[in-house]
């Protein structure tokens, strides 16, 4: 399999080369060059999720060097379980929290770790800017991976407490900095770095955020797996809700239909920050700063996954024939996570209650709804709305008695150097 722009595509790359540059040369972003079509009745009676996220993958990693290393990359990034519990007749809710960070970022920060440790014998820097989610996945996933280090800009006190806990609570090859500013800032410091001639010089740089296609491929295999078990019981494809921001989760779903599993509609939900459902009304694409909510994880406003939904469904019209977006108020995610508390005594986030709000507006069919993060992550915004605690997670309890360490700098690329 190789690997091309989504800008270009004469130019073609090995996943392994994808994965280490992040970014192809020319500003788009690293596609497959043609997807893998799988007939899904062959993936039925795989015994274990790693052994089918092996199997899902293999088609992705053929030629590359870490061809013969997916077993075991596998194997060491998929060591959590996958749940799906069901809600009502017909919808169903895909529990993709239940990794060492409680967000759905472990199964693409432990996959493309396991990638890069197996992958690289010169020392990698691996830097990245956050808004809450990533930066913890990031720096659990890499934390004491040999010959690479990791430097997580977070913008200061624009986070939660429990968010800035799980990054800070780190040493030796793991660098956390509070920015004087906003995610913004942070973004733009990891931009100039890999722009600048000291650290072109000084550190081999790469990415962990979705743009990332090794942290990408990896997320494609829970779709899968939940269109699978579904099909198993029911017989039929199965719809899918993803609480959206950079639209790399949901990009995964579309890529996990392409290849052939059984997956009806897919159907994207966002916060205040309406990009997306902006453009299927209008047909005009209008990036705009961020605006600030309850799901802060979502708070994009330039989503950097576009490319590779738009290079999915080039035209219009096809785009919004298979793309929904549905945009979800802060006052709705409010209303959503109290309803739920008080009728059902269900406890979710504020992105997970994006999607659970849009699936009132879709017909009965069967629906699977995404949980992205664990609510205890976020019980600064539900204990008010709900009146009750949020019961901790053991992994987050572990974490928030561990010591935190970081810098604040101000958003200057010669500070952090
Ligand atoms: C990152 C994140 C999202 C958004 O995912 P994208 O791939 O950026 O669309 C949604 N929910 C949670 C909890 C997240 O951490």
């Amino acid at each position: 399999m190789r690997y091309i722009s989504t800008r270009n595509s004469s130019l073609t790359f090995t996943l392994s080369e994808a994965i280490l540059q992040g970014l192809a040369p020319d500003g788009g972003l690293f596609i497959p060059e043609e997807m893998p079509r799988i007939d899904f009745h062959d993936f039925i009676s795989i015994a274990t999720y790693p052994l089918l996220c092996q199997k899902i993958l293999e088609p992705f990693f053929a030629n590359d060097l870490l061809a013969s290393q997916l077993e075991r990359l596998c194997q060491q990034a998929f060591n959590f379980s996958v749940p799906i519990t069901r809600l009502d007749e017909n919808t169903f809710m895909l529990e993709l929290f239940h990794g060492p960070t409680l967000s759905f970022k472990d199964f693409g920060a432990r996959f493309l770790a396991a990638c890069l440790n197996a992958m690289t014998k010169k020392k990698l820097t691996i830097m990245v800017a956050t808004s809450g989610d990533t930066g913890s996945a990031v720096a659990a996933a890499f934390y004491k991976v040999p010959n690479i280090d990791v430097i997580v800009l977070f913008p200061e006190h624009k986070i939660s407490a429990k968010q800035q806990q799980q990054i800070t609570c780190w040493d030796q090859n793991v660098r956390a900095f509070s920015v004087q500013g906003t995610f913004d800032d942070c973004q733009r410091l990891v931009k100039q770095a890999f722009a600048d001639p000291w650290w072109q010089k000084h550190r081999q740089l790469c990415t962990a955020n979705s743009i990332n296609i090794g942290r990408l491929l990896p997320q494609i295999c829970y779709y899968a797996y939940a269109s699978l078990e579904f099909y198993q019981q029911q017989k039929v494809s199965i719809n899918f809700i993803v609480p959206s921001g950079n639209l790399g989760n949901v990009t995964a779903a579309f890529w996990a239909k392409k290849m052939g599993f059984p997956i009806d509609k897919i159907i994207i939900a966002t916060n205040a920050n309406k990009v997306l459902p902006d453009y299927l009304a209008s047909g005009i694409y209008q990036p705009r700063p961020s605006i600030t909510t309850l799901a802060n994880a979502m708070d994009v406003g330039n989503p950097s996954n576009f490319e590779r939904l738009t290079n999915l469904f080039p035209e219009f019209t096809k785009f919004k024939e298979e793309v929904a977006a549905y945009a979800v108020s802060d006052e709705e995610i409010t209303q959503t996570i109290k309803h739920l508390f008080e009728l059902r005594n269900i406890t979710i986030c504020p992105h997970t209650a994006t999607a659970y709000r849009v699936r009132p507006q879709l017909p009965n069919d069967p629906t699977m709804i995404v949980s992205t993060a664990h609510p205890c992550k976020f019980d600064n915004i539900i204990e008010p709305i709900i009146q009750h605690p949020v019961p901790m997670h053991p992994s987050l309890k572990e974490m928030m008695h561990r010591e935190s360490h970081y810098t604040v700098i101000a958003p200057e690329l010669n500070l952090l150097r």
